[in-house]
């Protein structure tokens, strides 16, 4: 979402003339996009800005701003607290930017504008048609949350769920397919609750109408709610042909009393049978997932359960967080607060029974043929080809299979294949090796011959 906001400030600002720079020592503004979701994100974000006062003081013209949710959650504090601070601006405020700007440009002027007024602000989103060199792009279809779960601090730096018009969003995704994306990610806190408040078309009727989109390869979208996990949306994983294999879905939990505390609004029975349900519709579909470890009063029985359920779900994949106190949120009230370190533990074991199931969902995929959607060069060939004359010598490149799993391959030995530009089409890539997080691959000869297939 950060990297989506992210783009649209760049954007926002090119009418006054900015564009981006490779280094903060070349820049004449510099926005500096927050998060507030654990403490960890808003320490680095001062430490950031503190390395940042050192450039400012060596040149004072430069224009240093703070956007996105600490600058959401903290306001004028910031200003108060970093003198050589010029803006702070709140999520709801990307559209006014450029007029902060053009402000503190004329009259050297601090600005602080924090201000979430209802509804969305469909100016912010506008398609970049001069970045020509991306396969895929987010879109953002909602903005903020209502569920309130006890630990998040969403609902208050990012407002009051509001869900942007299908026809707009539509019409974002035809614009961005007319600059050459193939895949898009649709974006929301709570992406499978879209449009409950408006009514004019479900998620799952979204997701048809996009599925329609000529010249678009791939849909994702991220994250979904379990409580609102609709069996239409589980059919579209089958019916759909470009929605990609691979939910998200945190879970957080295993345990019930925990769940119930951080007012997930489910239990581990009713998740594990929406799995369930998924796997039957969609026996190859990847599931991913979020943990939460630590969170107040989570008792070793908790915690097992949490690993019984990894367990029984044999996750693809999982992203884990030890338990961060949040400025506002109920659960900073909570009693028995489990120490540092048993939260440490706890994350260490918990990653570690999930880092089989990974690697043993990577190793099930050795010697199948997957379609991967190619996505460029891999970093680790994009850093070796600065230095090397020859770039045709082991180009590498990365894509990523419709389950999400990442994919490297070399093409083969056919000379005719090392000319070729895979960036941006689907190829047919068999699998050789499965590392802990990525695959590799040799590409089949058929892919070649393969035009942009929708798989
Ligand atoms: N809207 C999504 C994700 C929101 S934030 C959802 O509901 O799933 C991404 C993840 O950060 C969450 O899934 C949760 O696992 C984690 N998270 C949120 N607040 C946290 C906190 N206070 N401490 C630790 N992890 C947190
Ligand atoms: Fe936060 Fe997600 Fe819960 Fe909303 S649904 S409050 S974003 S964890």
């Amino acid at each position: 979402m950060n990297v989506y906001d992210s783009e649209q400030i760049s954007k926002g600002l090119k009418p006054l003339q900015y564009k981006m720079t490779s280094s903060p020592e070349m820049a004449d503004l510099i926005i500096v996009n927050t998060c507030a979701i654990r403490e960890k994100a808003e320490q680095k974000v001062f430490s950031f800005l503190g390395r940042l006062a050192r450039l400012k003081r060596k040149k004072p013209d430069l224009i240093l701003g703070v956007g996105g949710c600490v600058a959401q959650q903290e306001g004028l504090n910031i200003l108060k607290r970093l003198p050589y601070l010029d803006l702070v601006f709140g999520t709801h405020a990307i559209g006014r930017l450029p007029g902060m700007i053009e402000r503190i440009e004329a009259k050297k002027c601090r600005i602080v504008d924090v201000e979430m007024p209802e509804g969305i602000d469909e100016s912010v989103f506008s398609v970049d048609t001069e970045d020509r060199d991306r396969v895929a792009s987010f879109v953002t279809i909602m903005q903020g949350c209502d569920n309130y779960c006890t630990y998040c601090v969403v609902p208050f730096v990012r407002g009051r769920e509001a869900s942007r018009n299908p026809e707009k969003i539509v019409g974002e995704i035809r614009g961005l397919v007319e600059s050459g994306i193939k895949e898009v990610t649709l974006l929301g806190q709570n992406v499978n609750s879209f449009d409950k408040k408006e009514g004019l078309c479900s998620f799952p009727e979204l997701l048809s109408l996009i599925n329609k989109i000529d010249g678009l390869l791939r849909i994702r979208f991220t994250t979904s709610h379990p409580k609102d996990l609709s069996d239409d949306l589980i059919y579209a994983f089958k019916n759909l042909d470009k929605l990609c294999n691979h939910i998200h879905l945190p879970v957080q939990s295993g345990s019930d009393s925990v769940l119930k505390r951080m007012n997930r609004k489910y239990s581990s029975d009713y998740y594990l049978a929406k799995v369930d349900k998924l796997r039957n519709i969609c026996p190859d579909i990847a599931i991913t997932s979020d943990f939460i470890v630590g969170f107040p009063g989570e008792t070793e029985d908790d915690f097992n359960e949490t690993l019984d359920l990894i367990k029984t779900v044999q996750y693809d994949d999982i992203f884990a967080f030890k338990y961060s106190d949040r400025p506002n949120v109920p659960s900073t009230l909570f009693r028995h607060k489990i120490s540092e370190q048993d939260k440490k533990d706890r994350l260490i074991e918990l990653l570690k029974s999930q880092e089989y199931y990974t690697k043993k969902r990577n190793e099930v995929l050795v010697g199948s043929t997957q379609s991967i959607l190619v996505e460029g060069l891999s970093k680790k060939q994009v850093k070796t080809d600065a230095n090397s004359e020859n770039i045709h010598q082991n180009i590498q490149w990365t894509g990523r299979t419709s389950t999400n799993k990442i994919v490297n391959f070399i093409p083969n030995n056919d000379t005719s294949f090392h000319d070729e530009n895979f960036s941006g089409r689907i190829i047919n890539v068999r699998i050789e090796k499965a590392l802990s997080h990525s695959l590799q691959g040799i590409p089949t000869l058929d892919s070649r011959f393969r035009g942009n297939d929708i798989i």
